[in-house]
């Protein structure tokens, strides 16, 4: 392994991400023996960019943010005007927390929120869309993932493919599939591709595998037959995840999704009694510092056959506005973080922006947009929230599932470390040279929508919440015999580190 890898596997380790040129000066610095230094200055669990390290010695990459934000802040106070962030995403990989508004609800700021965005995908797509940004796209996903799944124990001897014919004993390659079928007996055949070539691969075992994901193989490779016998497929997983430190007083976060304001199924009144319940603060409303919101926020316009005759807002914008007025009634010490879903207004490619500004204007500057999907920190725990459209994709390519299993495509999605691991299905996946849909730090919290139920587990320590709806079932939805949970609400005590179910 070089000492780049090494060093960025070390930074992992600790949950850092950092920009790619960032590495050269920590190696400038003294390598792998700098990073206890970074750790002690940065913390576990950050983003570093080259100007946190060379501009700013003494300070925290969110010691930066935070004075960006308040410079930010105080030329919006100058101005009056609604500040919207445009970053760049080939300059600055990771965003800085977007806080844009008029000053109508600037006693806000005094609410202790302890929030930070850690991965915001402000970015557009290439306007070609060519072979050539797709290519640049799959090798940062193999780059990404690859690293991963270097770490685990079980990769030793690895070797790349095109050196495969000097191997004679047990080696490990790392590649992704294609080409995956199933012979008559139950042997499972694919084809493995890193940049150096590709190989056939033969695995007896069976198991299964998807199409474009990335994995480690062991095994022995026959030059007589050209073909890599696999004993053993390693995805990247990921090993227990210890709790955050609890919260020493009760503060809590309501986790919701596909509210679809619009639609003439969406549900009113039952709505309109969670609002009631923020609002009165009883049964633990009171300790409610932060609601999020997974996407599907509207109900959008012509999204599935015939929706017109389903909807009671037929204008988006209206749609919006009347999600706006809504907002307007939660109480103001909490913070509203919203992402898009495949029924909001912007692109359908994945990673979503946040949605435009003349959609955020509308609601006064105190709701946090966020792209689909996004990483943020809430109180030390890391959330990871996406909308979740590729779980229609895997229900029907993974053996056994179903719609009453949604936590186990959630775990299939953190163990590939991929939250759209394969390539071609429903989910059309913007070619960014960057793969903001790989899952380089596991979360603490793994939100996802989408499909209407509600479901929780706990995986090796990270919470699995697919947050319900606020719709009941659709004309489309009743002929695709899918019934949905709705109404339902997960709250996450920072405190307890505990999770509450609500039906309202
Ligand atoms: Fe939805
Ligand atoms: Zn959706």
């Amino acid at each position: 392994m070089s000492e780049r890898a090494r060093i960025i596997d070390e930074l992992l380790r600790n949950d850092i991400v950092v920009e790619s040129e960032a590495v050269e000066i920590i190696m400038e610095r003294g390598g792998l023996n700098y990073i206890p230094e970074l750790v002690k200055k940065f913390g576990k669990c950050c983003v570093i960019r080259v100007e946190d390290l060379v501009h700013s010695k003494e300070k925290s990459p969110h010691d930066i943010s935070e004075n960006k934000k308040s410079s930010e802040k105080s030329e919006r106070e100058k101005s009056g005007i609604k500040a919207v962030m445009n970053v760049k995403a080939e300059k600055s990989l990771y965003d800085i927390p977007v806080t844009s508004g008029t000053s109508r609800r600037k006693e806000r700021d005094e609410y202790d929120w302890d929030f930070k965005v850690l991965l915001n995908a402000e970015i557009s797509e290439p306007a070609s869309g060519g072979v050539d940004d797709f290519v640049a796209y799959f090798n940062d996903r193999y780059r990404r993932l690859a690293r991963i799944i270097r770490n685990r124990i079980e990769i030793r001897n690895e070797v790349s493919i095109a050196n495969l014919i000097s191997a004679t004993n047990e080696v490990s390659i790392i590649g992704i599939v294609s080409d995956v079928r199933v012979s008559k007996r139950g042997t499972l055949l694919f084809t493995l591709e890193d940049p150096t070539g590709s190989v056939n691969c033969i695995y007896p075992q069976g198991d299964f595998l998807i199409n474009d994901e990335v994995v480690g193989v062991i095994g022995r490779y026959s030059e007589e037959r050209n073909v890599f016998y696999v004993k053993e497929i390693v995805r990247g997983g990921f090993s227990h995840k210890k709790s955050p430190p609890l919260a020493e007083h009760p503060v809590s976060a309501v986790i919701i999704s596909d509210i679809h304001i619009g639609s003439k199924m969406f549900l009113k009144n039952r709505w309109e009694k969670f609002l009631q319940w923020l609002k009165k603060g009883d049964d633990g409303a009171s300790t409610v510092k932060y609601l999020l919101v997974g996407g599907d926020l509207v109900d959008g316009i012509g999204i599935y056959p015939n929706q017109e005759e389903e909807l009671e807002i037929d204008d988006i914008y209206a749609q919006y506005e009347s999600l706006a007025t809504y907002f307007e009634d939660i109480p103001d010490s909490i913070k509203i973080i919203v992402i898009p879903g495949n029924h909001d207004m912007v692109r359908n490619t994945e990673p979503q922006p946040p949605l435009p500004s003349e959609i955020r204007k509308m609601f006064n500057g105190y709701v946090e947009f966020l792209s689909n999907p996004s990483v943020f920190l809430i109180h030390g725990y890391k959330f990871l929230m996406y909308h979740g459209a590729s779980l229609n994709d895997l229900v029907e390519i993974i053996p056994q599932m179903n719609y009453q299993r949604i936590d186990d495509l959630m775990k299939f999605m953190l163990e590939t470390r991929h939250l759209v691991p394969l390539y071609g299905g429903k989910v059309p996946i913007a070619p960014l040279p960057r793969d903001y849909l790989a899952i380089d730090i596991v979360p603490d919290v793994f939100i996802t929508g989408h499909v209407h139920a509600y479901s929780y587990a706990n995986y090796h320590g990270v919470h699995l919440i697919n947050a319900s709806t606020w719709q009941a079932q659709t004309k489309y939805q009743k002929m695709m015999n899918f019934n949905p949970d709705p109404c339902k609400v997960a709250v996450l005590d920072f405190h307890k580190n505990a999770i509450r179910k609500l039906q309202f």
